[in-house]
């Protein structure tokens, strides 16, 4: 891809970000937080949201190297707090009103070598500091949107036999290709990609199963249901009705399982990426909802540390179901990015359920929330358990079982 040609499609990517994604309003202001080496592309994001009539855009620069020097050289107490005033502000700029983009493009590697203890601080600390925040992001409130941008070192991962220029130019193509950016017009194919999702999260709503019993390679679950949980899909509408795309690209359905109600052995099929360290090769055992039991080849302290995060990390919150076959592992890469993996395979997550996956649930108290079996966690990090040898069996209300999944792909 010559330079001219990058440059055109970047900048369709950064206004379906701004159009569609975060659907900006006139006079919104927004927040971004963006991988210093993905600047050329934030300034484009900067300027279309100016276009599209943001009154004020604020950019929040991570550096990498930065924040690997303070692992290596910062005293311990470095990681046990953490600024207020940052985590207060953003709260503040959530409640006015506005909308939150992460450019998310992460070294997996990052911090490959720190002591664990380290980072399982740093996190826990940040998760706590955040809670005001995130509870913006899972209440339905404000837009947001999540999209990822190559970096030379998230690049070098994904494509090690490349030098660095031609692995950035084949990152930005797979991007390009799985966010429909090649299609003659792009938003046109994203919403009829979004009606097929819609119709999906239409099936699945009115089946209203009680469970869904999932069988692979190393995979025996059994995870029920709540009563009022809901599907979701592509888009989702704020409380006040403006359509927004968290996640650019998105091929899951989803909602959320019953606490207390996970059973069997779920084994991970992909890498996870977790802050900066890599958790390969992990199987985790549930009894009622909990992990009693767990190992991994690869990142056991890591996955330690996720687990042991608070209470609710040991539950899950969030099933989603993506078929085997998709514009995203039909690629055949690893992108050691949730925002990608996660959606070229069925997956679950650890930790916090979505409150508006649960009917009434954006209403609840947290009480409420527990009563209706809806997970509680300052954690919510997916992990993919999807492949070509999984089938699903969705469980009806007579407790009947009809072919959900057969072989990694869509039955119903
Ligand atoms: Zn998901
Ligand atoms: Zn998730």
């Amino acid at each position: 891809m010559e330079q001219q040609r990058l440059e055109t499609y970047m900048d369709r990517y950064a206004e379906l970000i701004v159009r569609i994604g975060l659907n900006l309003q006139q006079g919104q202001s927004l927040f971004v937080n963006a991988n210093l080496d993905s600047a050329p592309f934030a300034r484009k994001v900067v300027r279309k949201a100016y276009e599209a009539g943001a009154r004020q855009v604020y950019v929040d620069w991570n550096d990498e190297t930065v924040t690997r020097i303070k692992y290596e050289c910062a005293p311990d107490e470095a990681f046990t707090e953490y600024p207020l005033w940052k985590s207060k502000g953003l709260e503040e700029f959530m409640e006015q009103g506005g909308a939150y983009l992460q450019i998310y493009a992460p070294n997996p590697e990052l911090l490959k070598g720190i002591p664990s203890g380290r980072v399982s601080a740093a996190n826990k600390t940040a998760a706590e500091a955040n809670k005001g925040f995130r509870s913006y992001l899972y209440k339905g409130s404000n837009v947001w949107a999540m999209a990822s941008v190559p970096t030379p070192a998230w690049a070098a991962k994904v494509f090690p036999e490349l030098d660095p220029e031609a692995a950035a130019m084949e990152l930005w193509d797979k991007i390009f290709r799985v966010n429909r950016i090649y299609e003659e017009d792009p938003v046109a194919a994203w919403e009829a990609h979004l009606a097929a999702l819609q119709s999906r999260v239409d099936l699945l709503n009115a089946k209203r199963y009680r469970a869904l019993h999932y069988r692979g390679p190393g995979t025996d679950l059994r995870v029920e249901l709540p009563e009022g949980h809901v599907w979701f899909g592509g888009s989702n509408p704020t409380t006040a009705g403006v359509r927004f795309l968290p996640n650019l690209p998105t091929e899951e359905v989803f909602t959320l399982p019953r606490k207390d109600g996970v059973h069997g052995t779920v084994k991970g099929t992909l890498p996870l990426n977790y802050s900066g360290t890599m958790i390969e090769g992990f199987s985790l055992t549930f009894r009622d909802g909990r992990i009693v039991d767990y190992s991994a080849e690869k990142g056991l302290e890591a996955l330690t540390s996720l687990i042991e995060m608070d209470e609710g990390s040991h539950y899950l919150g969030e099933v989603a179901l993506v078929p085997h076959r998709s514009p995203i592992s039909d690629l055949g890469v690893i992108f050691y990015n949730t925002l990608f993996d996660e959606n070229a395979s069925c997956h679950l997550a650890i930790g916090n359920a979505y409150p508006y996956t649960l009917k009434d649930g954006t209403g609840m108290t947290p009480e409420e929330l527990d009563r209706h079996g809806a997970n509680r966690s300052l954690a919510h990090v997916d992990f993919m358990m999807g492949s070509a040898g999984l089938d699903i069996d969705g469980e009806t209300a007579d407790g009947s079982l009809e072919p959900l999944f057969r072989q990694g792909n869509w039955a119903l």
